[in-house]
């Protein structure tokens, strides 16, 4: 068995573990595909737990005879079994734009992920200034990990959300994501095999996905296409990706079944908190989606 670390064309980085994680120390092997996999349309992608026949030791090559049952699958860009979303931000350069990272943080909920929420550039605010932030965000429903990669601050937080787990890695551009890879893996590990060699060129220009192997057991998922949220999904399963929201409706139900929490009567999530704002903003656009769908259809 193996696990998939990066995909190029019909080339597939294997690490031949017996558990989902890698280790630096397995082997790697360049493989192919069986035939009948092509035939079934049966796609791999990174993260996929795999079957490997006719290993040449030798060569670092072999063939994917099977794909297991994913746990998770996300597909834009393609990562299976990720079983959560690492959400990076700046606090400043750019500054922190709450209905951004709002977009952001309903997307990655959307995924039905765990989703942890990473704040960097925390050397270019006060401690006040961070702990208003964190305040706010814990108000959100999320506890915010505060992180320098410049001065190496909170990387070791940010180890332990990551160590023996598959996490997908988002944010916008500029926030320290490439600088923050860089810190948790270590550089040998940055370009190990052939594949990821070829696939190296221009990693922040490709849409590529590669699964970086952690030094403390783990795999992380550098996500390009999660770059421009588009919130796609139907109106009535948004509120779920609030985890305010959820939290109100723990405690009372409104009265219709199908409310949208915009104005109907006796509605437990319309009320005084911090993001419902972005909520009714996020409705309007799931509902001009939703009637597009149903026009097309
Ligand atoms: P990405 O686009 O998200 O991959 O961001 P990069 O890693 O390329 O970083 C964007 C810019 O932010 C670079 O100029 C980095 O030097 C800078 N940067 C990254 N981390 C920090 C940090 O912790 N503090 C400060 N002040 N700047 C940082
Ligand atoms: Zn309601």
């Amino acid at each position: 068995m193996g696990t998939v670390l990066a995909v190029q064309a019909n080339y597939y980085q294997v690490r031949l573990v017996p558990s989902p994680l890698a280790l630096h120390s397995s082997p790697l092997l360049l493989c192919t595909r069986r035939a009948r996999l092509k035939k079934l349309g049966q796609q791999v992608m990174v993260g996929d737990r795999v079957e490997i026949v006719e290993p040449d030791w030798a060569g670092g090559r072999g063939a994917i005879a099977s794909v297991l049952p994913r746990k998770s699958q996300l597909d834009r860009p393609p990562v299976a079994n990720a079983e959560q979303i690492l959400l990076v931000f700046a606090l400043e350069e750019p500054p922190l734009d709450p209905y951004q990272l709002s977009r952001f943080l309903v997307k990655a909920e959307s995924t039905g992920l765990d989703v942890r929420l990473c704040l960097n550039k925390s050397d270019l605010l006060t401690i006040e200034q961070q702990q208003q932030w964190h305040n706010r965000l814990e108000q959100w429903g999320y506890q915010p990990v505060f992180v320098s990669v410049r001065q190496g601050n909170g990387i070791s937080e940010v180890r332990d959300l990551l160590k023996l787990r598959i996490s997908a890695m988002a944010g916008p551009s500029g926030v320290g994501k490439s600088s923050l890879i860089n810190a948790l893996v270590p550089t040998v590990n940055l370009r190990t095999s052939e594949v990821s060699g070829k696939l190296s060129r221009g990693r922040h220009t490709t849409r590529h996905v590669e699964l970086f192997t952690l030094p403390d057991g783990g795999l992380l998922a550098d996500t390009p296409g999660f770059n421009q949220p588009d919130l796609n999904y139907h109106p009535h399963e948004l509120v779920n990706f609030f985890p305010e929201a959820r939290q109100r409706l723990t405690q009372q139900t409104c009265q219709f079944s199908d409310c949208l929490h915009r104005d109907e009567p006796n509605c437990a999530v319309r009320g005084d908190w911090e993001r419902y704002e972005h909520y009714l903003a996020f409705l309007e656009d799931a509902i001009a989606h939703q009637e597009q769908i149903d026009q097309q259809a």
